[in-house]
């Protein structure tokens, strides 16, 4: 239960998006109290994430943030951490060829960004991967600053830091309401108890929308989308435990080494509300037998773990960040999609940047605003 009657900012979700924010606000100095409804942390989307930095994205703004999220997670502050975040093994994007045309097109924004990027054609692809033999593949982007990111050590590191600034967190206490004063949200509710707020931020993932309707804040549109993934056990080893996250944009499938096996995810997204996803074990297989057109010798001999997570987007596929434009005290961090984790060092900074009301000059917040995306569908 929160210790005080008051606090300047209240954060509501305790997933990457809302640990970040608590972080770098404490840099601030800033009085905050952070809420996460369950007793485990990472329960939701962030403990069922892919655990991968790929930077390359079809959005720019999406690009920007990853890179910008990257130099953090790749080069933490002294103390943040005292194990690696990051482990570098890169991602290798395959395309057909009309993909192949449409990525090739985008090299100068990408090289502005300074993300060092090699286009392969289908024999340097095979000659790095001899088991990516599917006939279709017209190109492949490597990006070798890519890696696996440790999740639960970023996460913790983020609430640890917090913490040790003074920011107040709570599991296991869950946001039921808000208190309003004229136009203005004031506070929330917990249970029978109040606490009050100069700015309540919604950094709920999936429920975000849940906490707008109870707000009356503006209809900022939302859509969580299902994604499975899947651990397996491939026919052959035919893949070394550091090689690449392999991106089959043209087959919509992605696989990667993990802990001896391979984690697969069909890459499907289907809508869903709100809620604790159940694994479609048919698109499971689906995505199966596409990773066996691109690679057959790794087709899956036993398939040992799946699980499903919720993506949460914003129509244009970028992060909504800032204050409701209707509602006074409420502030959104939500739209983390399927690059919250990536992306949270950068996101975070800006959304702690604003609320503190300073210009870091990192990122312009207006590409963010909740603002934008009003009115879209
Ligand atoms: C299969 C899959 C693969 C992915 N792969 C990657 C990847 O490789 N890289 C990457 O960067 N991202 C990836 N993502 C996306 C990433 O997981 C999400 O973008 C990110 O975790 C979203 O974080 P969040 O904090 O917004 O949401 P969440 O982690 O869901 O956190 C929101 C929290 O709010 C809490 N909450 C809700 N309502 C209340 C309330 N009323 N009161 C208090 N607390 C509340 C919830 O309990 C929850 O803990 C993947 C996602 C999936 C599903």
């Amino acid at each position: 239960m929160p210790r005080r009657e008051a606090y300047d900012v209240i954060i509501v979700g305790g997933g990457i998006a809302g640990a970040s924010l608590a972080y770098f606000l404490a840099e601030y100095n800033a009085d905050v109290l952070l809420l996460e409804r369950e007793t485990e942390w990472a329960r939701h989307s962030t403990g069922r994430s892919a655990a991968t930095l790929s930077q390359l994205d079809p959005t720019d703004t999406v690009l920007e943030l990853k890179v910008l999220g990257g130099r953090f997670l790749r080069d933490p502050p002294p103390g943040f951490s005292p194990i690696p975040l990051l482990r570098l093994n890169g991602t290798l994007t395959l395309y057909d060829q009309a993909g192949w045309q449409a990525n090739r097109s985008r090299q100068p924004a990408v090289a502005a960004l300074g993300l060092e990027l090699e286009l392969l054609a289908p024999d340097e692809v095979r000659a790095r991967i001899p088991s990516l033999t599917d006939p279709e593949i017209a190109g492949g982007a490597w990006v070798p600053s890519d890696g696996r990111l440790d999740v639960h050590e970023i996460l913790s590191s983020y609430l640890g830091g917090a913490r040790a600034r003074g920011v107040e967190v709570e599991s296991g206490c869950g946001v039921t309401g808000f208190v309003r004063a004229g136009p203005r949200i004031v506070g929330i509710r917990t249970g029978a108890r109040e606490v009050r707020a100069r700015v309540v931020v919604a950094a709920a993932g999936a429920w975000n929308q849940t906490l707008a309707v109870w707000a009356e804040a503006a209809p900022i549109p939302l859509r969580p989308l299902r994604r499975c993934a899947a651990i397996f056990t491939p026919e052959h080893d035919a893949l070394a435990p550091d090689a690449p996250l392999v991106v089959a944009e043209h087959r919509s499938v992605y696989f990667v080494p993990e802990s001896g096996d391979l984690l697969m995810s069909p890459m499907d997204q289907g809508e869903s509300p709100p809620c604790e996803p159940v694994v479609d074990d048919l698109v499971i297989a689906e995505g199966m037998e596409r990773l066996a057109l691109v690679a057959p010798e790794l087709r899956a001999r036993r398939v040992k773990r799946t699980w499903a997570g919720l993506r949460t987007f914003a129509p244009d596929l970028v992060h909504v960040v800032g204050e409701d434009p209707c509602r006074p005290g409420v502030f959104w961090l939500a739209g983390q999609g399927g690059y919250g984790i990536e992306t949270s060092a950068s996101v975070g900074r800006v959304a702690a940047d604003l609320l503190a009301g300073r210009r870091s000059g990192l990122f312009d917040p207006d590409r963010l605003s909740p603002a934008r995306v009003l009115g879209r569908a």
